[in-house]
């Protein structure tokens, strides 16, 4: 049972808590074997790091409204 036990769903569940590392240091480990492997979850982690980074570079808590459409699309398409 040393398989992956983590799903996509919780990935994407804790994506915002793993780039904050708000996770214990297990469950960050268990996303980080998962976004090795699942190259749909690494791309909307990357997505979202970047996002972020513009917005926090941007100075708003609000993300452009382009941007977040794009992230609503990406959301409904997976
Ligand atoms: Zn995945």
């Amino acid at each position: 049972m040393s398989q992956d036990i983590i799903t996509c769903e919780e990935v994407v569940d804790r994506l915002f808590e793993y780039l904050d590392s708000e996770l214990d240091p297990s469950t960050q480990e268990e996303i980080d074997r998962h976004l090795r492997r699942c190259h749909d979850c690494f791309s909307r982690k990357e997505f979202e790091r970047r996002l972020r980074e513009k917005v926090t570079a941007s100075g708003t808590e609000k993300a452009p409204e382009r941007l977040k459409q794009r992230v609503e699309s990406l959301l409904k398409n997976h």
